[in-house]
This record gives C-alpha cells, structure tokens and sequence, in this order.
C-alpha cells in the first residue's frame, strides 16, 4: 500500500520536472483537463500512474508531444498527419497513428497504434521541455470520477496519493480532446468528441468522418444504467431536453423538486431561484464546456439529493459537451 501524501499546489515547472525525476507522477495542466504526467520512457511512474488512477490495463494512454519533430519519433506520420498536426496544434485534436518502437506497450494498451497530441499550455510544454522527453498523461482523476479543470479539482480526488498539483488555472476548454484516427487514410474515424468540432476537421480534409460509436445510446425514455458509464458523480444526474419547461410526472416529481440543483446552459428568461445555477451568462458553448465538470464536482460535494442539467445544442463543442453528459448521467429524460 502506498501511504498517504498531501499534494502541494503550486506554479514551479522546476518543482514538477523534480517530482517527475524522483520517480512521481505530476498532474499538469493542459487547455482541455488537468493531466496526471510521466515521461514516456519511465516505466515505473507510467505503471504508478494506472495504480493511482485505478485504472484498467486496456486503456491506453495519449503521448504528448511539443511539435510534429517529436511526434514523427513515436508515430509514423503520412503527409495527412503532418498537414493535420500543423493546423490544429498546438490544440485539442489527438491523432491515432501507427507507432514507432520506442512507444511501450503499457502505453498502448499493447496495440500497435499510438494517440498524440501536442498540448497548448505554456506550462506543460516548459515540462516537455525540461525533461527532454514526450509525457503521456490521462486526466489526473481516479477512474470513471469527473475529470479535473482546476487544480482544486485535482487535489480533491487526487491531492492525497500525488506530491505536486502544478496551478495552471481553469483549463480553457474543459473537456477532453478530440481523438480523429488515420489508420485508414482514407476513411479516418473520430473517436471521440472533443472541442475541434468533426465538421472543421472535415472541412479541412476535404473527405468526411465516420463517427465511431462508442458513444452512448441517446435515447429518449428513463433508462438508468444503460450508458457506458464515465464522468459520473455520486449524486444522480438527470440529462433532459429543456430545463425551463421540462414538467415531471409520476415518481420523477420528487427527484425534481426536493433538494435538487437544476443546472441551465444559457439564461432561463426568469429570474433564478435557490438551487438553480447557470453556466453560461453570456450563453457561449464553449463556456459551457469550460465550467461543466466544474460544475459537476461542486454540486456533487455540496450534497444535493439530485443534479439536473440540461443538454447543448448539437453543433460545434455541443456534440462534445453531450457526450460527456450522457456518460456522466444516470438518467436520460431526452425527448425523441
Ligand atoms: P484520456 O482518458 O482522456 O487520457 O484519453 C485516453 C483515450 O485515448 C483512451 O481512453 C482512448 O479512447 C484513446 N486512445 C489512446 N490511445 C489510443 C489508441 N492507440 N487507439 C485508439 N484510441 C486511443
Ligand atoms: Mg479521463
């Protein structure tokens, strides 16, 4: 059993790359969520790191890289991948490509395949730096819990099995990258749903994307425990349509009324009441994105007996913010 640390919160990129050297993971944070750090040549802290998360073997994770030199020595990179990489990076886009030897099979999930990205923070990119080499990093929460947008976030689930939390305010965008594999040139596949929408990746390729549907089933009744679950709070969520509108029938009445945070994306045209949040003032999705799993987290510790939120409209970072929601939710009360 690893005994117990408390993670100090500070801004040294130096403090980090020390803890790194001694054999630690960091959490650091990048423009999408807070990730848990370790150098891709440093088996014992990336093996650290799926013990600390908890997380299962068959999850690989994403290497990230300072530019298109470093990511040519762990993928091999067609000139599509180049061309992409040159575009969106540094940003929130992870590539699936074809990985070189040095990439180990821990990191892989032992697949011959390798996801990279090039993070955009100034911090992240100062730690790449100094240690001289890519860092592979999942989000610095423990497995299926919300993923972390601040440092408090981070230290909440993880403060007490990390020694260095390194502060680099609220991430930027707030949900995690969005993964496009070029395995098959010419059919390349999202993976997942992340801040650069599938429309500007397709604009800019010139060819259209197969959504690959790991996502879960959008359907229209009350149907716990049907998603693939991920992002989950303790408190249960329920995902509806419109929230200003939405009327509860039946035994969904008390869920909605009694002690239960209702959550608007925009404004509702009437003033709030105790227990109802907004997360966007100035109704901007990407704000939306931004302070979800903020959000989340806080109701979640402020023991509510129920959280409602509602969901995005289907465009741009709506479709990521979607997806999160119906992975975090436990019930679905979408119309059709
Ligand atoms: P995260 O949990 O945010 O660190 O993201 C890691 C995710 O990247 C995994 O759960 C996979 O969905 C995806 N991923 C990483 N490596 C690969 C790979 N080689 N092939 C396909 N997907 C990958
Ligand atoms: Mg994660």
């Amino acid at each position: 059993m690893r005994h117990r640390v408390q993670a100090v919160i500070g801004h040294s990129t130096d403090e980090a790359v020390f803890w790194l050297r001694q054999g630690e993971p960091v959490a650091l944070p990048t423009e999408t969520v807070y990730g848990l750090a370790a150098p891709l040549d440093r088996l014992d802290i990336i093996h650290k790191i799926y013990a600390l998360k908890q997380r299962p073997a068959d999850n690989p994770l994403i290497v990230h890289v300072l530019d298109c030199d470093q990511l040519q020595e762990v993928a091999q990179c067609s000139p599509k991948a180049l061309h992409l990489a040159e575009k969106f990076w540094p940003g929130p886009l992870t590539l699936v490509l074809p990985k070189k030897p040095c990439v180990p099979d821990i990191v892989t999930a032992g697949q011959p395949t390798v996801a990279v990205r090039a993070p955009q923070t100034a911090l992240f990119r100062e730690v790449i730096q100094k240690i001289g080499v890519p860092l592979v990093a999942p989000s610095a929460n423990k497995f299926q819990h919300v993923s972390p947008t601040t440092a408090h976030q981070v230290y909440r689930d993880m403060g007490d099995v990390l020694h260095y939390i390194l502060d680099g305010g609220a991430c930027r965008f707030g949900v995690e990258s969005t993964i496009l594999s070029l395995l098959d040139e010419r059919h390349p596949q999202l993976l997942r749903y992340g801040p650069i929408a599938k429309e500007t990746l397709e604009t800019f390729l010139g060819q259209s994307i197969e959504t690959v549907s790991h996502a879960p089933q959008t359907g229209a009744h009350l149907s716990p425990g049907l998603y693939k679950k991920h992002y989950s709070p303790q408190t249960p969520l329920y995902l509806v349509d419109d929230l200003a509108n939405y009327q509860p029938s039946g035994g969904l009445r008390d869920a909605f009324a009694k002690n239960a945070a209702h959550v608007f994306l925009f404004p509702p045209e009437r003033h709030l009441q105790k227990g109802e949040f907004v997360l966007s003032e100035h109704s901007d999705l990407q704000e939306v994105a931004m302070r979800l799993f903020a959000i989340i987290s806080e109701l979640d510790a402020a023991h509510y007996d129920a959280i409602w939120i509602e969901k995005a409209p289907a465009k741009d970072i709506g479709n990521a913010i979607n997806d999160r929601l119906s992975r975090a939710a436990h019930f679905d009360l979408r119309a059709k």
